[in-house]
């Protein structure tokens, strides 16, 4: 497996690649790997010729007082867990190989920032999207996997690059979880034993929100209502929100609508780190 740091020998390595006429799958984190950077990595191995992994800790979707300095940082344990998932190459710039100059162009995307994430972490999203389109610019067209773990950043980056025509198909993967339900994250590594206890409770408020649709509850504020009354039950969990939306406009409509798919999303704190966490369910 290659490891590289900067961009150009990252950019010559996959232009080499594609003129060899092999196909670019390519996985961006922010490391301290896990089972679900692995399925991606996976995933990505099973559609494409060669499999870039990248691990950059962009400090552009970090607001003030985030965890930035203290997000964690395994970098020879993840170069293993990289090349045991199958992944071809690494790349690992340093903040100043990514922004040699603080960057003044941004890239925005409208309506789909603004509730939920956007509105919790306002200057989240341009970090995300700015970081994204720049590693796209550098690796190329290719193939790129993002985790339904984070669903309404697969829908900005979705939107993204249909807008912009960037030469990259978006793969969306389903959320890889612990036995006990919770979503697994990078941050979890934050939570104490009794923290990582309560923190099943987001889980389980998804479960029981999808099993009142399923049952035939139609009005989302019922549901958003339930879901967040499991989480205020929990003395150790903050609720930031609980919400049912459509899965494309993330939009909460004024009803389920019969034959339609539905999207629960939640965050809740537990201890220091934010939770993320959302389901899917057909509506019968
Ligand atoms: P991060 O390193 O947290 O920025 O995540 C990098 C990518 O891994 C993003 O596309 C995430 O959605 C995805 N991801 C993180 N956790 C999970 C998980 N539990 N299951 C599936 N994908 C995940």
């Amino acid at each position: 497996m290659l490891v590289l740091s900067t961009k150009s020998e990252f950019r010559e390595h996959l232009e080499t690649v594609r003129a060899l006429g092999r196909t670019v799958g390519l996985v961006p984190t922010m490391g301290a790997l896990h089972e679900g950077h692995l399925s991606l990595i996976r995933a990505a191995v099973a559609d494409c010729d060669v499999v870039a992994l990248t691990i950059f800790v962009n400090p552009l979707q970090f607001g003030a007082g985030e965890d930035l300095s203290a997000y964690p940082r395994p970098l020879e344990r993840d170069l293993e867990l990289a090349e045991d998932a199958g992944a071809d190459v690494v790349f690992t710039p340093s903040t100043d190989e990514m922004y040699p100059e603080p960057t003044l162009s941004n890239v925005h995307v409208e309506e789909l920032t603004a509730g939920m994430e956007g509105a919790s972490r306002p200057t989240h999203f341009d970090g995300v999207t700015t970081v994204v389109t720049k590693l796209f610019n550098i690796a190329g067209p290719s193939r790129a996997y993002f985790g339904e773990k984070d669903f309404q950043q697969l829908a900005v980056v979705r939107r993204m690059t249909m807008d912009l025509d960037q030469p990259v198909t978006v793969i969306g993967c389903p959320i890889v979880r612990e036995a006990d339900g919770l979503a697994m994250s990078s941050r979890n590594v934050y939570l104490s034993a009794s923290e990582r206890e309560a923190a099943t409770v987001i889980n389980r408020a998804l479960r029981a929100g999808a099993a009142m649709i399923s049952a035939g509850e139609r009005d989302p504020s019922v549901v958003e209502t339930h879901m967040a009354s499991i989480i205020e039950a929990e003395p150790l969990a903050e609720l930031d929100y609980a919400v049912v939306v459509d899965p494309d406009s993330l939009e909460t409509p004024a009803e389920l609508v019969s034959g339609t798919t539905a999207r629960l999303l939640m965050v809740a704190k537990v201890g220091t780190p934010r939770l993320l966490d959302n389901l899917g369910v057909d509506v019968p």
